[in-house]
């Protein structure tokens, strides 16, 4: 496929889509962006092309100790549990699924298997449901060059690995 702007055929039929929709290349570059798109946003492609790339860093830059937590609203849950489904296929299993009509919540995280990696909130039905909480600690940054010259990463609660958790009741 070509990638300018100007020769993307598909344009005028994503014109009419009514949801928002953009269109990334290979190398993650915005081609398009349709008008529902720029609608929602209030935003149009030349403000927002290339703005993200400054926060781009190496991985081996990145904080080991920026620590994340997925936190349900309970008053907002629906418990459709496709957040369970997608953490126990897909994550870390560190969503514990209860009985319904207990007078409890159908879903609850395990903050200590949780390893923060957002799936959960991404399928989640419910706007505003599922939020990322920061887990703060006193330890300062520590990325994997630090780690790998011998600092420390700050202590987390009870660690389960998966095949542990596993055998949960
Ligand atoms: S953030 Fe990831 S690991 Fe944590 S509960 Fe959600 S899907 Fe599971
Ligand atoms: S996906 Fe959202 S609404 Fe559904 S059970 Fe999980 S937290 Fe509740």
């Amino acid at each position: 496929m070509n990638e300018s702007t100007s020769d993307f055929r598909w344009q005028g039929f994503f014109q009419h889509a009514a949801q928002p929709i953009f269109l990334l290349n290979r190398r993650r570059r915005v081609l398009f962006v349709n008008r529902a798109w720029e609608t929602c946003t209030g935003l149009k492609l030349a403000d927002v092309r290339g703005r993200a790339l400054p926060n781009v860093v190496k991985w081996e830059d990145l904080d080991l100790n920026y620590h994340l937590v997925a936190a349900i609203d309970q008053e907002k849950c629906i418990g459709c549990e496709l957040c369970w489904t997608a953490c126990e296929d897909g994550a870390h299993q560190a969503i514990r699924r209860h009985p319904r009509g207990n007078g409890g919540p159908v879903v609850e995280i395990i903050e200590e298997a949780c390893v923060g990696c957002n799936l959960c909130s991404q399928v989640c039905p419910v706007q505003g449901c599922i939020t990322m909480q920061q887990v703060p600690n006193a330890f300062g940054a520590v990325t994997w060059k630090d780690y790998s010259a011998g600092r420390k990463l700050a202590p987390r609660s009870e660690q389960f690995h998966t095949a542990t958790w596993a055998n949960r009741a």
